[in-house]
């Protein structure tokens, strides 16, 4: 059996690492700052019959009350970093971002604007597919490079299958950095688009509160999941301390020290009343990490 590495913490909050702030302990959790690290930490979880996950900036992650029986990673410092040479900006998968977002304007590079109002990670918009206005990570990235336990691989967007909102990347597997392909701008011409950008973030969605974004992916059809959620009559329905957010129904706000349960049965109403009023199956965008049945009650 490998040895357990010395940045393995036992019984770490999940709730401070993801921006709704709900969820129970993991049971092991280690910031990995090298690939040697992050290495050492597969190999003893792959050794031990542990299971791992990977945690970005947990922007649109769910963990479950009772928290997660395995090892949660996050990518620090040397897996965090970015690096523009030419048109092309190399990032660790624990880079933020935002961070991306400004190193490409300042390098006047623009095609990653529709970032700057997406508060993940590269290794998490990756793995998700992140978008917005119409444009996704998979429009921009060259490759990614996914470690596990049993080796590396490195692929393109359509090796790694992006579609909206999801990936091949599997719980296991720790997108550990990637490249993205930029085109040359000017740094005034990207600021100002990123500038027209957060203004329409801000008049659209909740702002200074707590959520995870998108609770539901938007269905096939002419109604967004918020149109539909919003038809129902669910803005401001709450349960224990979360709330449907009365500024866009497909956010759930946690208001009063709500927990994942809380959560949880909102989510299941949500859905309930959108297939009986609509006959439509939402699915849900948000990533859970831990035991959470959504589907059987539903
Ligand atoms: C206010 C707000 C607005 C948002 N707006 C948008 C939007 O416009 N468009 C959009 O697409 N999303 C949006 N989101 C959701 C979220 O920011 C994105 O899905 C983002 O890509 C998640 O990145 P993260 O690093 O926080 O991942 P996390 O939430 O930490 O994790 C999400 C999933 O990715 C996995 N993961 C994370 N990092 C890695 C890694 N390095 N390797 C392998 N797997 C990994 C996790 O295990 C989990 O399954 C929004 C969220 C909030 C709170």
């Amino acid at each position: 059996m490998a040895d357990r590495p010395s940045a393995v913490l036992e019984r770490y909050p999940l709730s401070r690492l993801t921006t709704v702030g709900t969820g129970g302990p993991a049971r092991y959790f280690a910031r990995a700052t090298s690939l040697d690290d992050l290495a050492a930490c597969l190999a003893w979880a792959a050794s031990s019959g542990i299971v791992v996950r990977t945690v970005g900036l947990g922007s649109n992650l769910l963990p479950a009350d009772e928290g997660f029986d395995g090892l949660v990673l996050r990518l620090e410092k040397g897996l965090a970093g970015t690096v523009v040479e030419g048109d092309v900006v190399t990032c660790g998968g624990g880079a933020s971002l935002a961070a991306v977002v400004r190193k490409a304007t300042d390098a006047g590079l623009a095609g990653v604007e529709f970032g700057c109002a997406i508060p993940g990670t590269i290794g998490g918009a990756v793995r998700m597919n992140a978008g917005a206005y119409g444009q996704e990570l998979r429009g921009i990235l060259l490759d990614a490079t996914v470690i596990s336990a049993v080796g590396s691989r490195t692929a393109d967007a359509s090796g790694l299958d992006l579609r909206y909102r999801r990936s091949n990347v599997t719980d296991s597997e720790v997108v550990a950095g990637a490249r993205l392909r930029l085109v040359a701008s000017d740094t005034t011409t990207v600021r100002a688009a990123i500038r027209l950008l957060h203004g329409r973030r801000s008049a659209a969605q909740p702002r200074k509160v707590r959520t995870f974004g998108s609770v539901f992916k938007n269905p096939p059809g002419e109604r967004t999941s918020g149109q539909l959620l919003e038809a129902c009559g669910l803005k401001g329905y709450a349960v224990g301390g979360a709330r449907i957010s009365p500024v866009h129904a497909n956010f759930i706000e946690n208001v009063a020290a709500a927990t994942s349960a809380d959560v949880i049965a909102l989510m299941r109403e949500a859905r309930r009343r959108v297939r009986d009023e609509h006959g439509i199956d939402l699915e849900h965008e948000v990533e859970l990490l831990g035991a959470i049945a959504l589907d059987d009650a539903t």
